[in-house]
């Protein structure tokens, strides 16, 4: 098994901006854990950002949130990127949608991806489907994903289980998952 780790939107907006969460805050130190155990494996690290143009279509639902450059784009800096991670930046809720991570994932000869981050139900979710429909094992780390609500969060696990054939794990199997 040859896995990367997969960081979703865990960004100043939705942390500890307009959009943010206690949820979202609560898994901060679960994700440096995933993040360091990556590291310690020579596993790859990468971040999907949102990281919008004001036109883009999330913000009839949102509003404006995340845009490129601003601020509220930037990765809270408890799980900033080291030289060797890798930043993918999107403008829909799919991380691999526009942004060539399924390339570089193939470069770097991942056949498996762990994947944490927010929200659980919107950008989590559509980045596993992806992550299926390219032929990736997916793994979803339960105590390194949050929502807005803990209903959104459990409903959102279930149906990636369910729909996606992800397997939900905890963030002591995701570690073992990762050190191989
Ligand atoms: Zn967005």
């Amino acid at each position: 098994m040859k896995p990367a780790l997969i960081i979703v939107d865990m960004l100043e907006e939705f942390v500890r901006g307009r959009l943010k969460s206690p949820q979202a805050e609560a898994i901060v130190p679960a994700i440096r854990r995933l993040i360091d155990a990556a590291h310690r494996a020579g596993r790859p690290v990468i971040h999907v950002v949102d990281s919008h143009l004001p036109f883009d279509a999330e913000f009839r639902v949102w509003g404006k949130h995340a845009v490129k450059g601003s601020p509220e784009a930037r990765i809270v800096e408890e799980l900033a990127p080291s030289k060797e991670d890798l930043v993918f930046e999107k403008r829909y809720y799919s991380g691999f949608r526009g942004t060539g991570l399924d390339t570089a994932l193939r470069d770097l000869g991942v056949d498996t991806v762990l994947v944490a981050g927010i929200h659980t139900h919107i950008c989590v979710l559509h980045t596993v489907a992806d992550a299926f429909y390219h032929r990736y094992n997916v793994y979803v780390v339960k105590d390194a994903v949050a929502a807005f609500s803990k209903k959104d969060h459990e409903y959102a696990l279930n149906y990636m289980k369910q729909v996606y054939g992800a397997k939900i794990v905890s963030l002591e199997e995701a570690e073992k998952l990762l050190s191989g």
